[in-house]
């Protein structure tokens, strides 16, 4: 008897939240050209830094995001298109190196870089061949 009761009252509010969040959503909550990122997103991201497991600036392993060459914003349909990402390390602490922030953005975190997979690859030859002279 509670069950059904709960499983009848459960469904109800669980609906009427569904539209609440759909009303709040459309008024309130959603700019025009507004996209929700797809459901895939997250496993897409994970395999792709699987694949891709070094900054494509710099090399580096640690705090990695990865960047979308044509930003979501204006290419939603660009989301999960894998030559549209870009590995780019990210560390958020003052000082630190942020090749997502530089060769990505541009230092604008609204703009992007147009040519970010092209000046990313020629910064890593240089750190490369920095790393190279160092040594001798
Ligand atoms: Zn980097
Ligand atoms: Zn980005």
């Amino acid at each position: 008897m509670f069950a059904l009761l709960r499983r009848l009252l459960g469904r109800t509010f669980s609906s009427m939240f569904a539209l609440l969040r759909r009303l709040l959503g459309r008024t309130f909550i959603r700019k025009p050209g507004h996209h929700d990122r797809s459901a895939q997103w997250s496993s897409v991201r994970r395999k792709y830094l699987s694949k891709h497991a070094v900054c494509a600036a710099c090399g580096s392993d640690k705090y990695l995001e990865v960047h979308h060459k044509k930003p979501f914003h204006l290419h939603p349909d660009l989301e999960l298109r894998e030559d549209n990402l870009i590995t780019l390390c990210e560390d958020g602490r003052r000082g630190a190196r942020n090749c997502h922030f530089v060769f990505g953005h541009a230092y604008h975190w609204k703009g992007y870089n147009p040519d970010v997979a092209e000046d990313s690859a020629a910064f890593l030859r240089k750190v490369k061949a920095s790393e190279k002279l160092g040594k001798s």
